[in-house]
């Protein structure tokens, strides 16, 4: 955990080598008839294909551990309805709310000059929403993992969890451990990928800086403040409200149970690393039972992404308002619909969310290139994000537990226990 903490200041190191790079260096300066900005540009393509190629095998192992834990158990139909009415729930209200916000400062506006916009826009997308709602059900899955079409690949992933909690556990068991193992060494690429993540996001910054000099940054900060502004509201606002009205506990006695999960989600960038201290706080501080806690954290940590889906769905919209599309409702209703179907397959790990914005750039037809508009503040945002994600976790394991009639759940303040 102590290596992991060191990796935001190479990452940081690398942003303000970038602006300053890009910005003295500009997009005709060459080395041996090569451009400079041709070299990034390689580089930052090459490191976004090395996370595209971590989709596939990552977003479905981990979906499909995720359903098949909880598949068996008795109560499974009225804890699953709870569990995903809650997911679903507090997902939808923060994409909303970054949604508002978006709209509201339209940080992307006059983010890249004319040049750089695509011919087509998003030509023919309200015909392309049927074709994306038809892909929810392949009728192929290894064309639609080769393809790498998300609805589909989840769709199957879910279905696939739910059958094998249901078959004879010896095969059950060997599948399981099967994808136990895939996600493990998913994760484990993801950690090798990540430590080039300095060199990436270097690539991708200076190419921005490059072409759209110093004054991006002020773009950037907008987009900054936007996530900011929608974590916050998110976090300190709806949630609160929600534990008020449907838990019926002091918000506050939450937060502070919570405390220790939230500031280690802050400094690791991973809800995943941070699951053990989030259940025990949920169970321990919380006062919530293990059935319920064993149940509702681990599984929330895999598909429950408030913070990230808020993210997503700002990172997409910036994107798109750069690039100066025509932001239809029937785009905005598909950004939302995938920001929060991609935010399930999320993994907890640092930076997870720049494949799923990648993602919904590929479905509303925008260049994956779009994400060097904000990588730069990509890493401050993810500590934000994943402290949101934690934090929602523990409120949708509160909100089942107090309607499950546990009476304990933060009937009191918590108290300390020194390890
Ligand atoms: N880092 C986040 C988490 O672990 C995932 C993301 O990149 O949004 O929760």
């Amino acid at each position: 955990m102590k290596k992991k903490q060191k990796r935001p200041w190479g990452v940081f190191i690398a942003i303000l080598l970038a602006i300053l790079f890009g910005s003295l260096v500009g997009d005709k300066a060459a080395l041996f008839g090569i451009t400079y900005y041709e070299m990034v540009d390689i580089l930052g393509r090459l490191f976004l294909n090395a996370l595209t190629l971590i989709v596939v095998p990552l977003v479905s192992s981990s979906i499909i551990i995720g359903v098949s834990r909880i598949g068996g158990e008795e109560d499974f139909k009225r804890l699953g309805t709870k569990m995903f009415g809650f997911y679903i729930g507090t997902s939808l209200l923060a994409i909303l709310i970054g949604l508002f916000f978006v709209n509201l400062i339209a940080p992307g506006m006059g983010q890249l000059p004319h040049s750089e916009m695509p011919a087509h826009g998003l030509e023919g997308s309200g015909s392309s929403l049927l074709s994306t709602l038809m892909s929810i059900i392949p009728s192929n899955i290894v064309n639609a993992f080769s393809k790498g079409e998300m609805l589909g690949l989840i769709f199957f992933s879910l279905l696939f969890g739910y059958s094998i909690s249901k078959i004879d556990s010896g095969p059950s068991a060997t599948l399981k451990s099967f994808f136990e193992g895939l996600f493990q060494a998913m994760i484990r690429f993801t950690h090798i990928i990540m430590k080039f993540l300095p060199i990436g996001v270097f690539c991708l910054v200076a190419k921005v800086f490059m072409t759209t000099g110093i004054r991006s940054l002020g773009s950037v900060s907008l987009f900054l403040l936007t996530v900011l502004l929608g974590l916050v509201t998110f976090m300190f606002i709806a949630l609160p409200l929600l534990l008020m009205w449907i838990g019926k506990v002091k918000p506050i006695r939450h937060f502070k149970a919570m405390s220790p999960a939230l500031l280690t989600a802050f400094s690791t960038s991973s809800s995943s690393a941070t699951l053990p201290i989030t259940i025990e706080c949920v169970e321990k501080r919380a006062k919530v039972s293990n059935r319920i806690c064993s149940l509702v954290v681990p599984l929330g940590t895999s598909i429950n992404m408030s913070g990230s889906a808020l993210y997503e769905c700002v990172a997409a919209m910036f994107v798109a308002q750069a690039y100066g599309i025509d932001l239809s409702l029937t785009t905005q209703f598909l950004v939302v619909v995938m920001a929060l179907i991609t935010s399930m397959g999320v993994a907890g790990i640092p930076s997870a969310s720049l494949v799923a914005v990648l993602v919904i750039l590929k479905t509303i037809g925008l260049p994956p290139e779009g994400i060097g508009l904000f990588i730069a503040v990509d890493r401050i945002l993810d500590m934000c994000r994943t402290t949101v994600n934690v934090f929602s976790d523990s409120c949708c394991a509160i909100l089942v537990a107090k309607t499950e009639g546990e009476k304990e759940v933060l009937a009191s303040d918590p108290v300390y226990t020194p390890k």
